[in-house]
């Protein structure tokens, strides 16, 4: 989902990033298809948010005055207006927020653009290697693996919720990310389509054009175990069949997990490490990586290609965590 003003409803730094981000979104993805030729899934359908507890209107409500002063277009909506919206929907509701400009993006296929576009202008892939430590080699940057070292002018540390496992020459401790799991449901959808990312207070729908729909997703602090639960797939189970009761009759085609890389704080970890120089951390990006994937991308490249340092980093600079 690409859901700024979603994700990050209370406003801050946070909103910033992510509003700046699904700005750059539709340059992101034509250049990333031009390069690789692949179509990557991509659509700004809205996302409709549905309150099933009458004291979710009121946040709805300011939600929506928040963001007509950000000149963001939100629509409040009836209980009758949000069906009409969506007919799948339970008649239990008290009814909605409507916000055009959001929208979702295929992480698989993003992923498989961006490695072909990458490969094209002639990057080079090297799966097996899982960097142990980063380290100053003269004035370069060695990064030892269990497959040999390798050296470079500068290093982008962007190892998502493993990153704290990477060891970093002089810092004064691990960049401080923790797994934060995150399940899934993938169903096979037989009813009438779901036009767009749906939401209530314990789920949230993401339907593919191919006539699937994703159900997530828990929130879970269970360390590096990467595997689904039954109470995970009881939780989603439950939580898309109260929403629309047509889902009884979906079929489920897989329970899918996943480690959301969470920062103390709710910001990403971006910026040069002051530990060894030509090291920069991308990293601790939690519920918002991919949304925040064409920021990154432009504040990491822009430092290290062009010595330009972007004022969001002054947010997210990885000093704010000590030494690193
Ligand atoms: C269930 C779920 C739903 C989500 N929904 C959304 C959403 O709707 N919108 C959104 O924006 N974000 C969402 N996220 C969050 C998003 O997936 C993450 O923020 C994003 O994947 C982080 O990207 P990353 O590249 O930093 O880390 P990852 O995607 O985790 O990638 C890290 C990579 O580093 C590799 N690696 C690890 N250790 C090493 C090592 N020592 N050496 C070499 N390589 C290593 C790993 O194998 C992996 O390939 C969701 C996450 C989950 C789990």
């Amino acid at each position: 989902m690409l859901a700024p003003y979603t994700e990050a409803a209370e406003g801050g730094p946070l909103l910033a990033l992510g509003a700046r981000s699904l700005a750059l979104f539709d340059a992101f993805v034509n250049g990333i298809e031009a390069d690789s030729r692949v179509a990557v899934g991509y659509e700004r359908s809205g996302t409709l948010h549905v309150a099933r507890a009458e004291q979710t209107l009121a946040h709805f409500a300011s939600m929506h005055e928040g963001l007509a002063q950000l000149g963001v277009p939100s629509e409040l909506l009836s209980p009758a207006a949000a069906h009409a919206y969506e007919p799948n929907l339970t008649a239990d509701i008290f009814g909605g927020l409507l916000l055009p400009t959001q929208g979702l993006i295929s992480a698989p296929g993003l992923t498989q653009a961006m490695v072909d576009a990458a490969q094209r202008r002639g990057a080079m892939l090297r799966p097996q290697a899982n960097a142990t430590r980063i380290r100053r080699s003269g004035a370069r940057v060695a990064i030892d693996t269990d497959h040999g070292t390798i050296e470079a002018d500068a290093v982008v540390l962007a190892c998502g919720a493993w990153s704290g496992q990477v060891d970093v020459e002089g810092a004064s401790g691990a960049v401080p990310v923790r797994p934060v799991r995150g399940q899934l449901l993938h169903l096979g959808w037989h009813g009438p389509h779901v036009a767009r990312i749906t939401w209530d207070e314990h789920c949230y729908l993401v339907p593919w054009r191919d006539g699937t729909l994703l159900v997530g997703a828990t929130v879970e602090d269970a360390g590096f175990e990467e595997q689904t639960t039954v109470a995970g797939v009881r939780q989603l189970l439950e939580a898309v069949c109260d929403l629309l009761p047509n889902a009884s009759r979906a079929t489920l085609l897989s329970a899918r997990v996943g480690l959301r890389p969470g920062s103390p704080d709710p910001l990403p970890i971006i910026g040069w490490s002051e530990a060894v120089p030509g090291l920069m951390y991308a990293t601790g990006h939690y519920r918002n990586g991919v949304l925040l994937a064409p920021l990154t991308a432009h504040l990491v490249a822009d430092a290290i290609v062009d010595g330009r340092i972007d004022d969001a980093l002054a947010v997210t600079s990885p000093a704010r965590f000590g030494l690193l």
